[in-house]
């Protein structure tokens, strides 16, 4: 993704052109980065040859999943509806990790009856509900149990997870109450610990401090994991100003727990495997003279990328068109939606802007369009994915008589 003379450029296609045939807001993807990616994944964390389940609340774009799958990854998923794209995009059974604090006995039983890989299970009770279907089906499940370690992740505070006073997982205490109860049970096979302390993290340092904590909690179990499945959260960088985590440190740490319990370990990465990946184009509909600041009125909204408006999040904003010449006011780039949290940056040195110019929003990839909605009832952009100069429709713009 660079500037080609004066347009910027996506695997060597214009972006203006693609505009011109399927307009804005419109979300493109590069598959040369996210085949990019994964293989940096890897190769972070070659010498524990980790299982990595692909998060697909990041992005569930069924024909991305396919990608994704084709690429060597499972995949993390959250609901029924998850599980279902997950298997649709081909993925392996035997590499899908069920995650999530409120999954319902419908949502375990078609688990169960897909005998996937692990369910990691968050609660005694959901526990309890597993026994039951496993014992109605006669089947032996493989679980996890999700620790809570109570360690601060160091990022937004609503994509902090891992806290004790977060909803996730168990304390230490009742994990090993779990572990005990679990030794007796003829229908559940207690295969995993799992972790997931948040997202965006970009300093080793809290990954760290939950590693101190399963390796103390699995010598206090005395029992034999065969999994750690340690979650993903692993940060990217979508500023300047943001530094890019220690994945060296990170899996050295890893490696010395490995070394002790000869565990295999799981990575459920999202973001740091599809966030870069994406951009989302928009045009200027209005520019509007504040008091302070020129509002840039956007066709793109927080219904299109809520990340600003949900947790603060800052996304980087770039023209489509240079022009090098500096405007002298502040802009602030908002959407159309009637919130004042529908805005996504206030950029004090921009070029100089005018109506129906197109802009570029970086690094939507992942929490971009799976966090989409119809409010307002403004309809869903479509998404775009360039592999290799061919320009696929991965999903379509909505039309009014699919939401009406
Ligand atoms: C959201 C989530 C992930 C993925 O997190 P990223 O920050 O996107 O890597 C992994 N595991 C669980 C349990 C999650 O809830």
């Amino acid at each position: 993704m660079k500037y080609i003379g004066k347009n910027f450029v996506m695997e060597g296609v214009k972006i203006r052109n693609l505009v011109k045939k399927f307009e804005t807001p419109l979300y493109c993807y590069s598959y040369k980065k996210l085949k990019k990616n994964i293989n940096q994944f890897k190769i972070n964390f070659k010498n524990l040859n980790p299982i990595i389940c692909f998060a697909v609340k990041a992005n569930s774009n069924i024909k991305l999943l396919k990608e994704i799958q084709k690429l060597g990854l499972g995949a993390d998923v959250v609901s029924l509806g998850e599980l279902m794209k997950a298997l649709k995009a081909g993925v392996n059974p035997k590499k899908i990790v069920f995650s999530g604090v409120g999954k319902t006995s419908e949502e375990l039983d078609f688990a169960i009856q897909k005998e996937i890989l692990l369910i990691n299970a968050e609660s005694k009770s959901e526990i309890l509900e597993i026994e039951k279907i496993a014992k109605k089906k006669k089947k032996i499940v493989n679980i996890g149990i999700r620790l809570n370690p109570n360690t601060d992740a160091r990022t937004l505070k609503k994509i902090s997870t891992g806290k004790k006073q977060d909803k996730f997982g168990v304390s230490e205490k009742y994990f090993l109450e779990l572990v005990n109860y679990l030794k007796d049970s003829k229908f559940i096979n207690l295969k995993c610990i799992s972790v997931h302390i948040g997202s965006q993290i970009l300093n080793h340092q809290p990954y760290e401090k939950m590693l101190k904590v399963v390796d103390r909690v699995i010598k206090k179990s005395k029992y034999k994991f065969e999994f750690i499945d340690l979650g993903g959260g692993m940060g990217i960088s979508y500023g300047e100003k943001d530094k890019s985590l220690n994945y060296r440190k990170y899996s050295i740490a890893i490696r010395k727990i490995v070394k002790k319990y000869k565990t295999k370990i799981i990575f459920e990465p999202g973001r740091s495997i599809i966030g870069n990946t994406a951009i989302l184009v928009s045009r200027i509909i209005y520019i509007k003279q504040g008091s302070s600041k020129n509002f840039v009125i956007l066709d793109a909204a927080m219904n299109d990328l809520m990340r600003p408006a949900l947790y603060g999040a800052k996304h980087k904003i770039i023209p489509e068109n240079k022009n090098n010449i500096l405007s002298k006011k502040t802009y602030e780039f908002v959407g159309p939606i009637c919130e004042s949290s529908d805005k996504f940056l206030t950029a004090k040195k921009f070029q100089k802007l005018k109506e129906k110019d197109l802009i570029i929003i970086s690094d939507v990839g992942a929490y971009g369009m799976s966090l989409s909605s119809n409010y307002n009832v403004r309809l869903k952009p479509p998404e775009i994915l360039i592999k290799g100069y061919k320009v696929n429709v991965i999903k379509k713009r909505q039309k009014f008589k699919d939401i009406i």
